[in-house]
């Protein structure tokens, strides 16, 4: 059986034996969740997070160095941010629209904000700042993505501008590389156990009470998202990298089941990248420049969430949102977007960052908790898929067809 088979069977059973414990077994749950689904999901996540790292750092090097023309690495990042941008506010318009026809808070819905302490999001504009990092070695502590991100391209671009003379270390990174490629392999064998027991907590763990609730809510999160994918990433794959969604899906599939399993863009990045390059025949320069920084700052579905949510919020508390309202919520949640980490759960936390820019309290954050966990699983899939469909369309774009060596192959 092939590895994504497993995957997939393992998350399958995961959902299985998380409904049985949810709704035959509840008092069991407990019991089996600490001493067996947690500590197994967790071995799985430290396992990939060990190696989140070192890939962003090596990989963006590479992916640097390896533009040797820095015209090229001006094109190949004006492509990215572009087509992030773009595709983000794709997102969000679709999601505003969708959610002013179904109008998901029109019902009898209570404000109940009692059980949900407002975090406050970390100010964007700040966190844009702070992207020089003045300690390399401090960012790499604090897991602070962007900042290893700007580090990196800086060595990146002068190994490619010093060429021969670094030769040595263009040999040492590459040989990390390989290394690193070697583990992410390796710690996939154990990927059909984690994404079951990473389930099955999930699952286990849901209150279905919360699911009927809101479930108009989730279910326009969820065709949005659906939405987007189909159309807006079919299409782009299909005039712009001359791909089939179909094919993509199939290349692309291992990545797509641990990121709903780990709801952690940032976790799922070496399995992505893998993905991207072994079945996708995205080059490695692309998908090493493109998907940490993808990883890090293009997050569709999180912006979709953000949209659904704030009109639905609007809905409940009875207040109409204005043109201009709308077009601040499309900027606000372009920069959450940009500024979410990609770990579990901060997408709702830069969701009070868009109620607030446009006079929602953020208190009704709780109406939309109960079914986040739930949700975070589908829009870490989607925020991932983009980052990919990004890399195979630069590269294209580039010239390179290794998708037709592979298919020959
Ligand atoms: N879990 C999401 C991710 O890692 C971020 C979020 O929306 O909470 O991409």
């Amino acid at each position: 059986m092939s590895l994504s088979k497993k995957i997939l069977l393992g998350m399958g059973l995961g959902v299985l034996v998380g409904l049985l414990f949810n709704f035959a077994l509840p008092n069991a749950f407990d019991i089996v969740n600490n001493y067996i689904f947690i500590p197994v999901g967790k071995i799985f996540l430290n396992l990939i997070k060990m190696l989140v790292v070192p890939i962003v750092l090596v990989s963006l090097i590479l992916g640097t160095a390896g533009v040797s023309d820095p015209k090229k690495l001006g094109r190949i990042g004006l492509k990215t941010v572009s087509f992030f941008l773009i595709t983000t506010a794709l997102a969000i318009v679709l999601a505003l629209g969708t959610a002013l026809i179904v109008k998901p808070g029109i019902g009898d819905y209570q404000l109940d904000g009692a059980d949900y302490e407002a975090t406050e999001a970390p100010p964007v504009i700040e966190t844009l700042l702070n992207i020089i990092p003045t300690n390399p070695i401090n960012a790499m502590v604090q897991e602070n993505m962007l900042q290893i991100i700007a580090f990196a391209i800086f060595i990146g671009f002068a190994m490619a501008r010093l060429g021969t003379k670094v030769d040595g270390l263009l040999k040492l990174v590459e040989q990390a590389n390989n290394v690193l490629m070697y583990l992410v392999n390796m710690v996939m064998k154990f990927a059909p156990y984690g994404a079951f027991a990473l389930i099955a907590t999930a699952i286990g763990g849901q209150g279905f009470s919360a699911i009927a609730a809101m479930s108009k809510y989730l279910f326009v999160v969820l065709f949005v998202l659906l939405i987007h994918f189909v159309f807006v990433y079919g299409s782009a794959l299909k005039f712009l990298g001359k791909m089939s969604l179909i094919t993509f899906i199939k290349g692309f599939s291992p990545a797509m089941i641990v990121a709903f399993s780990t709801s952690s863009s940032n976790a799922t990045l070496p399995v992505s990248m893998d993905a991207a390059q072994k079945n996708l025949g995205v080059s490695k320069t692309v998908s090493g420049f493109v998907q940490p920084l993808g990883a890090t700052i293009n997050m569709d579905g999180t912006a979709i969430m953000q949209g659904v949510a704030t009109v639905f919020i609007a809905q409940v508390v009875a207040q109409d949102l204005t043109l201009s309202q709308l077009i601040t919520v499309l900027l606000t949640a372009t920069l959450a977007s940009i500024g979410t980490a990609g770990v579990p759960g901060v997408g709702l936390i830069m969701l009070s960052m868009v109620l607030t820019s446009v006079g929602l309290p953020v208190e009704a954050i709780a109406l939309v908790l109960g079914v986040d966990r739930l949700i975070d699983m589908f829009r870490t899939t989607v925020n991932i898929t983009g980052d990919a469909v990004c890399a195979v369309i630069v590269d294209r774009s580039e010239g390179n067809n290794d998708l037709d060596d592979l298919e020959r192959s």
